[in-house]
């Protein structure tokens, strides 16, 4: 049985073929074989018939039977205007801040070779109107989405394709997240979504070493991978993200991925709405409340002393420095965020500090108060100044 996947894309159950027969195709009839239907109007079909592989055995490379997959996933996803989409988290009482309307994935070996893909056009179920803008970058149309599936229908046919053992490659934080967002609002579990690896750490690390969110793009032009299909459509996405990854080294990647939070002596959400908890009403609210007014030592629950004044830095950045009698000096970090319904929260970190952090902490501490002052003086002889001047009517 021949399925249609999506526009463009067809998987033929276990009919022959791979990934390799990977061509583009501009001038294709609309129903090329066996009186397929529902091409859609893209006139850019690539197209390439895949092997129906069965999750467990991957025969692609040499015959041997592989057991754990990477799959690389894109998403497309629709926004809604900002007054609906704040109605539509009011009345759900969740965040969602898009609907996925396209799931795109590629399937890879151990050894990063190719051996399959996915992609299923998605119909949302808030957001049903397609957002000019989304509808001019992926070329998706309101039509598509209507002859969508719908999540539920599509996540458990993604995940059943997805197999038992594997780990997503994403290329950027955004996706898995949203993802999950989405499968929330309908219900549907999210755990099978927790092993995620973000390649653009791994990239950076692995290549020039800089700190810095690079796009794809980037990422593909340093490795020459050429942008031979058009982009922002999750599968094509998808297998660029695939090419990337075949370039970087993936299992290194994976083992030093973890040892990037590693220094964290603590990593706490406080106030994270979306997870049922409350959120903070005003930014004091979260600076009063006990687990950053009296935090505890992560190592031996004693309360930590607070050393000196809180650090307040651009994007709703806040340091502080304490210390436990037994664990000596740490910084506590906090970021704060805004929950989907106007709330806060805040992510909490503890590391061990430095004699070179603590210096550039009360450095940084020394200037804001050098700062703070002269606005204070400023506004007070602005104060002074104005009853002596004189009124012009
Ligand atoms: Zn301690």
């Amino acid at each position: 049985m021949t399925e249609l996947c999506t526009r463009g894309f067809f998987r033929a159950g276990g009919a022959l073929g791979c990934f390799t027969h990977f061509r583009r195709c501009g001038k294709l009839p609309r129903t090329p074989f066996l009186g397929l239907t529902g091409w859609g109007e893209c006139c850019i079909i690539h197209m390439y018939v895949l092997r129906d592989l069965s999750p467990r055995k991957c025969r692609a490379s040499g015959g041997k039977e592989i057991d754990m997959y990477y799959i690389t996933l894109d998403l497309e996803w629709n926004q809604a205007y900002a007054e609906q989409s704040q109605a539509v988290q009011k009345r759900l009482g969740a965040r969602l801040r898009g609907e996925v309307i396209q799931i795109g994935a590629v399937k890879l070996d151990e050894k990063l070779r190719t051996c399959g893909s996915y992609s299923v056009i998605v119909k949302p179920r808030y957001f049903r109107k397609i957002h000019r803008h989304v509808k001019q970058l992926t070329g998706i149309t309101q039509q598509m989405i209507d002859g969508g599936v719908p999540l539920p229908e599509a996540a458990a046919r993604f995940r059943r394709w997805c197999g038992e053992d594997f780990a997503f490659l994403t290329w950027g934080p955004d996706d898995i997240p949203m993802l999950k967002d989405n499968l929330r609002v309908h219900g549907q579990p999210t755990d099978w979504l927790d092993a995620v690896y973000d390649l653009q750490p791994i990239f950076n690390e692995q290549t020039d070493g800089v700190n810095k969110q690079r796009s794809l793009e980037y990422a593909m032009e340093v490795f020459g991978v050429e942008q031979n299909l058009p982009a922002h459509d999750a599968l094509n996405d998808a297998y660029f993200t695939a090419r990337v990854a075949a370039k970087l080294d993936i299992a290194k990647g994976i083992a030093g991925y973890g040892r990037r939070t590693g220094p964290n002596l603590e990593d706490t959400e406080l106030g994270n709405a979306d997870t049922g908890e409350e959120g903070f009403a005003e930014i004091g609210d979260l600076l009063a409340s006990p687990a950053v007014a009296q935090p505890a030592c992560p190592l031996c629950r004693k309360p930590l002393s607070i050393l000196d004044r809180t650090l307040h830095s651009k994007g709703q950045k806040y340091t502080v420095l304490v210390g436990c009698e037994s664990h000596g000096k740490m910084l506590m970090n906090l970021k704060l965020h805004r929950n989907f319904n106007e709330t806060w929260r805040c992510r909490k970190t503890l590391t061990e500090a430095t004699e070179e952090q603590i210096a550039a902490y009360r450095e940084k501490l020394k200037n804001s108060e050098i700062r703070r002052k002269t606005r204070t003086r400023r506004r007070r002889k602005k104060d002074e100044s104005a009853p002596t001047t004189p009124v012009v009517s």
